[in-house]
């Protein structure tokens, strides 16, 4: 998978992230509906709070603040993005159990070294089946 994030994407990320210091930030990636050579090609980063419990160990973003970009036609949600205040950018057990593997990329950034920010962009795939079972049902008249 080939992917291209703009500069100024990359810049409000990292500016997203340094405001929410101590706590993780989080936001998305958007792709426009123009044409691009890229598989991904992120052109927007869009901060969105943080409403974990534990804000300065994980992140949450509420489905509100994200629904109006899931049902924009123009633009399309190709990333989920979160930083690591004190971790190195590798998902940790909790980012695993994500609900956002359909969204093809996940990026973490680590300010482990404030200096030198680490960012680093995964594709997370459940790996655990979906259970199921059939159910009875009679067709009335
Ligand atoms: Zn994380």
């Amino acid at each position: 998978m080939s992917i291209l994030i703009s500069r100024k994407s990359y810049d409000d990320m990292l500016t997203h992230s340094m405001r929410s210091l101590p706590n993780e930030a989080c936001g998305i990636l958007i792709q426009d509906a123009s044409s691009s050579e890229y598989d991904v090609h992120i052109h927007t980063f869009i901060p969105l709070h943080n409403h974990a419990a534990h804000p300065t160990r994980e992140f949450s973003i509420h489905p509100v603040e994200l629904l109006p970009y899931l049902t924009d036609k123009r633009r399309t949600v190709v990333g989920i993005f979160h930083s690591h205040p004190k971790a190195a950018s590798i998902p940790s057990a909790e980012d695993l159990t994500t609900l956002w593997h359909t969204i093809p990329t996940y990026w973490i950034l680590s300010l482990q070294q404030r200096e030198n920010p680490d960012l680093q962009v995964y594709a997370l795939k459940k790996t655990t089946t979906t259970a199921y079972h059939k159910l009875s049902f009679v067709i009335g008249q």
